[in-house]
């Protein structure tokens, strides 16, 4: 499968390298150029006064995991944590929208719509938006992802995730590891799933579903088989 570009949009920091880290960094190793959109600056509720020290270390936090996966220069849009439905769905569909047009990928991987997070279900909504199939554009493809300690936790209150894409990472497993050692002040201890320890079990829980060492699952949200545009 070749794309050649892929853009991944997400709610915030660390959710690119949870969500798809090792498929990201297994595309770029194969060829493709991605691109990162963070729409929120990802400090918690819980610390909405965080000094601008902290929300400097995160971004650069960001900037060396997305580096690491092969994805430099990540898109930081800063918009408010936790919040994002303060902001009109109008301006991040915006926001989407003008990567979208400025990078066209083929390719796009984001949240998936029944995360407990909110910012990650508005995100996925806004890439749907931004996304519209009409005459003369389309994305090709939009694969949606799980983010350990989010989508999980939902708890039959959404949609479940239901993968039906998966990605053989056996070897990039390790880049994503090692991407999300970039946020040390996120990174919790096993069993919390998004502890080292539980990412792993969960690639390989997935490569056992696919035949795999090790996968990223994925739900195909939509395809578009247009002309090639060469
Ligand atoms: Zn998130």
């Amino acid at each position: 499968m070749e794309h050649k570009r892929i853009l991944v949009v997400v709610a915030h920091p660390d959710d690119e390298t949870l969500g798809c880290g090792a498929t990201l960094r297994r595309f770029t190793s194969e060829g493709s150029e991605a691109r990162v959109l963070v729409l929120s600056e990802g400090l918690t509720a819980r610390d909405p006064d965080a000094p601008s020290e902290t929300r400097k270390e995160l971004q650069d936090n960001c900037r060396r995991a997305c580096e690491r996966l092969g994805a430099p220069g990540p898109v930081l849009c800063g918009l408010p944590d936790n919040r994002l439905d303060t902001v009109p769905l109008l301006a991040l569909v915006q926001t989407v929208e003008a990567q979208v047009e400025a990078f066209d990928p083929q390719l796009i991987l984001t949240h998936h719509i029944g995360d407990l997070n909110l910012d990650h279900a508005l995100t996925h909504r806004a890439v749907l938006t931004a996304t519209r199939p009409m005459s003369g554009r389309g994305v090709a493809e939009l694969w949606a992802f799980e983010t350990p300690s989010s989508t999980e936790w939902a708890f039959g209150t959404a949609q479940p995730f239901t993968p039906n894409v998966f990605v053989d990472v056996a070897q990039t497993l390790d880049d994503k590891l090692a991407a999300m050692s970039c946020y040390d002040t996120e990174a919790r201890e096993y069993p919390h799933p998004r502890s080292a320890r539980a990412l792993r079990a969960r690639a390989e829980s997935w490569g056992s579903v696919s035949g795999l060492e090790a996968a990223e699952a994925f739900m195909l949200v939509r395809r578009l088989l247009g002309q090639s545009k060469g």
